[in-house]
């Protein structure tokens, strides 16, 4: 006993002298807009959010290492940064809008071997070696970034997992408030049990009762604010106490990549689903394989009993809050009816299913738990066109289901006679306000199949229409400080390919999705003054291709 209290003081030790070795990668205070495990779409939040001004705030190495990795993607984090250390540790920073100098030659270097604005590049150990403190990079706002920040993360440099940054950086970020709750929620976890599962706001739940019998779950919509930011970030430890009794224990320490998408049975994921509301559930469905629960015992509720239940939630600093309820045993309490549609299926069976003229295969694994499952065809108004009923949106699956559809009669026709080509037929998913989504699909005869991770209704769709090139670009005279800008936008299927080339050379164009737009300086095309040509060749997930040209002159 007395061993191991000393290991574990010694542990904390060693994260504290590491603390004290990273420094603040930007000269500004540090204002976090979101935490390390946030919960968020399909995943837990890898890192920290590190609020800046604007775009452009030097980024610095939080220590001495050398650059392993140089990512760049229109989506995750855009323009992407990897620095291994020689700690163990490998620092992670996203969204930068450029890279240093030095880090820039090479990266362009490599994008116009593959000519590829996309490149994933790792560097040999002795090519970019950085000083602690050595400016990087600019932070930026670019890929799946709805604002200027820095993400930083910290990941162990052998496994690749994400650890939290604010035990490396704590002493920057304060944080004297304890997490706040919005409400919570009550599950009845098996066919005998029963309890009203709706959502209680916090002044509807807290101190008083809730009738229930059996085995009961509970989940708590929880948020933890820093003492400055503003913005809900996410919780360290959930615990839960029934009479006293700790019957749940999970610490959001340490995520694999790999496991990340089992947030989607961590959290109740049909309130995401309907309300974009974060509830963590606090039991474990049986397919749930996250490494985050220490304890969980079932909570059994028999009649005449009462039970007090109370919830400790704390945040990275130890602040904790807590909120206590009731339940009361009931066995008869006129419950209403849970409503469910289709046949129930087991999460750990294979299925193979053929009903309405379409077959679906969930592999085992596919759920975190059994789930009712109805396949249904109807008639769309609004689409025109047979509509296929998989579930519902509200129900997660982790794996790749396999969805195979009949092709139309019209679509055959037009196949036949090469009206229409394989590409531009695809299977899609409705959505709200009569949209729909473009899910993919490979043709097989009179079929469609497709490979999703998402239920619902589906359809198969086509797209014939060319992405548009939407730029007025009226000024055709350009200095050296501007940017050559080309507008652009897709419907349905999405852009694919995009490829620029001024006077017949390949050129490196940024692909600003968010802004619909292909961009680059001037000055970084490494063009003379004089009058040049730019053809912009972009391509859609359906093979449907435009090409436009423009004539312009550098001053
Ligand atoms: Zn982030």
């Amino acid at each position: 006993m007395k061993l191991k209290f000393i290991y574990l003081l010694c542990f904390v030790c060693a994260l504290s002298a590491k603390a004290q070795n990273y420094i603040n990668p930007m000269d500004i205070p540090m204002t976090l807009s979101a935490s390390f495990a946030e919960l968020r779409p399909n995943h837990f939040h890898g890192g920290l959010d590190i609020s800046t001004p604007s775009i452009g705030t030097p980024v610095k190495s939080v220590a001495d290492g050398y650059v392993s990795r140089i990512k760049v993607s229109p989506y995750g984090y855009g323009y992407g940064l990897y620095i291994t250390h020689y700690d163990g540790h490998t620092t992670v920073y996203g969204h930068l809008s450029e890279y240093a100098p030095k880090i820039d030659s090479v990266i362009r270097k490599e994008q116009y071997r593959l000519q590829s604005f996309d490149v994933d590049y790792f560097p040999d150990e002795t090519l970019l070696p950085v000083k602690k403190g050595e400016v990087v990079a600019y932070s930026g706002n670019t890929g799946g970034s709805l604002g200027p920040h820095l993400h930083l993360e910290v990941r162990d440099t052998k496994t690749e997992d994400p650890l939290n940054p604010l035990a490396f950086l704590a002493s920057q970020v304060a944080d004297h408030r304890a997490p706040t709750v919005y409400g919570i929620k009550a599950y009845a976890l098996d066919d005998t049990s029963a309890v009203n599962e709706k959502y209680y706001e916090l002044k509807a739940i807290e101190n008083k009762t809730i009738d229930a019998y059996g085995h009961i779950g509970f989940g708590v919509n929880s948020v933890d604010f820093f003492d400055v930011g503003g913005r809900p970030c996410g919780l360290v430890e959930i615990f839960l106490y029934d009479n006293d009794k700790l019957v749940f224990q999970a610490r959001l320490d340490r995520v694999p990549f790999d496991k990340t998408r089992y947030i989607n049975s961590f959290v109740d994921f049909a309130e995401v689903q309907r309300d974009n509301r974060y509830i963590q559930k606090s039991f474990i469905d049986p397919n749930n394989k996250l490494n985050i629960y220490k304890v969980c015992e079932p909570i059994i509720v028999k009649h005449g009993e009462i039970h007090r239940i109370r919830y400790e939630l704390k945040d990275f600093a130890g602040n904790t809050k807590k909120v206590s309820f009731y339940v009361r045993g009931v066995k008869d309490g006129g419950y209403e009816p849970r409503i469910r549609r289709g046949e129930r299926l087991s999460w750990d069976k294979d299925y193979n299913i053929s009903a309405c003229g379409i077959s679906v295969t969930f592999p085992c694994g596919t759920f975190y738990k059994d789930e009712y499952m109805e396949i249904a065809k109807s008639d769309s108004n609004v689409f025109k066109r047979p509509l296929y009923t998989v579930g519902s949106r509200e129900i997660p699956v982790h794996d790749h289901i396999t969805l195979t559809l009949p092709l139309p009669d019209d679509y055959k026709k037009m196949l036949a006679d090469s009206l229409l080509k394989p590409k531009q037929i695809f299977i899609a998913r409705t959505g709200k306000k009569n949209s729909i989504g473009y899910v993919g699909g490979t043709i097989n005869g009179d079929y469609i199949t497709v490979n999703p991770r998402i239920l619902g209704d589906f359809l198969v769709a086509i797209d014939t229409v060319p992405p548009r090139v939407v730029t007025k670009n009226t000024v055709t005279l350009l200095s050296q400080n501007n940017n050559v800008m080309v507008g652009i936008s897709d419907n349905l299927s999405g852009i694919e390919k995009y490829n620029c080339y001024i006077d017949g050379v390949w050129k490196i164009f940024e692909y600003d999705y968010k802004n619909n737009r292909l961009i680059s300086p001037v000055k970084k095309l490494g063009i003379k003054s004089g009058a040049h040509t730019l053809v912009a060749r972009i391509e859609d997930a359906s093979g449907n291709v435009t090409e436009w040209e423009w004539k312009f002159r550098v001053r």
